[in-house]
C-alpha cells in the first residue's frame, strides 16, 4: 500500500506513519528527517537544505523530487511505503504522479489530518522531537515514557530549530501557500481521506486504519 500523509506541520503526520509503518510492515519515509540527516553528517545537500528550514521555507523541488523518487524505487519499497512531508508541492505531486505512472504504479490513499492553525500553534510550542530516529513527541499531549528520552531509540529529545515559534508562523503560511492546493489534486484524484486530526493520537490512528481499511 502506497500512502501520503498531508496536513499542517505539527498535524501529526509523523506520528502516525511511523505507527502505520510498523503495523503495516512498509518504510516510513520523511523528507524532514532525510533533510535532517543530512544536515546532521554535513552532506552538501545538508548544507543547502538548511538554509531554507531554517527560516520555515520550502526545500526547492528540484531537491527533493529525485531524492523521493529513488528512494520509492528501493527493494524495501516494493510492497509499499507512507510518504511523510512530501509532496508538498503541486509540481511534486505531478512529478511523484509521473513517475509512479511510468512503473503502472499510483498513491493508494492521500491521508490527510485536519487540525485548525490556533491548535497547531498551541502543540508544536510543546512539541519535542528524536533527531536520531525521527520520532516527535509532545510535553503534555503524547510524553515519552521516560521524561526528554526518545521511547524508540533511547536518544535526547529536543525543540526543533524550525518548531521555535517564528518559524512556525512562517512554516503555517507556506503551508497555505503551497500545500493546500494537494488536497484539491488529491480529491481529484479520487485518493483523498480526511481525518480528524483533532483526536488524542489513538483514536486518530483508528479513524485511519478504518478508513484505509488495514
Ligand atoms: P518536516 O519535518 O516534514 O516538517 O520538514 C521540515 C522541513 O524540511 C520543512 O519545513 C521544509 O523546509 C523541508 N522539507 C521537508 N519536506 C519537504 C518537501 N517535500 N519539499 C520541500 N521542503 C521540504
Amino acid at each position: 500500500m502506497k500512502l501520503v500523509m498531508l496536513g499542517a506541520p505539527g498535524a501529526g503526520k509523523g506520528s502516525q506513519a511511523i505507527t502505520l509503518s510498523e503495523k503495516l510492515n512498509i518504510p516510513h519515509i520523511s523528507t524532514g528527517d532525510i533533510f535532517r540527516a543530512n544536515i546532521k553528517e554535513g552532506t552538501p545537500l545538508g548544507v543547502k537544505a538548511k538554509e531554507f528550514i531554517d527560516k520555515g521555507e520550502l526545500v526547492p523541488d528540484e531537491l527533493v523530487t529525485d531524492l523521493v523518487v529513488d528512494r520509492v524505487g528501493k527493494d524495501d519499497c516494493k510492497n509499499g511505503y507512507i510518504l511523510d512531508g512530501f509532496p508538498r508541492t503541486i509540481p511534486q505531486a505531478r512529478d511523484l504522479k509521473k513517475a509512479l505512472e511510468d512503473k503502472a504504479m499510483k498513491i493508494d490513499f492521500a491521508i490527510n489530518l485536519l487540525v485548525d492553525d490556533d491548535v497547531i500553534v498551541g502543540r508544536m510550542g510543546g512539541r519535542r522531537a528524536c533527531l536520531n530516529c525521527g520520532a516527535t513527541y509532545h510535553i503534555v499531549n503524547m510524553p515519552p515514557k521516560k521524561e526528554g528520552i526518545c521511547d524508540h531509540c533511547g536518544e535526547r529529545l529536543v525543540l526543533r530549530d524550525d518548531d521555535k515559534p517564528e518559524t512556525v508562523k512562517n512554516r503555517l503560511t507556506v503551508y497555505h501557500e503551497k500545500t493546500q492546493p494537494l488536497i484539491d489534486f488529491y480529491k481529484e484524484e479520487g485518493c483523498l481521506v480526511d481525518i480528524d486530526g483533532t483526536k488524542a493520537p489513538d483514536e486518530v490512528f483508528k479513524d485511519i486504519t478504518r478508513a484505509i481499511g488495514v
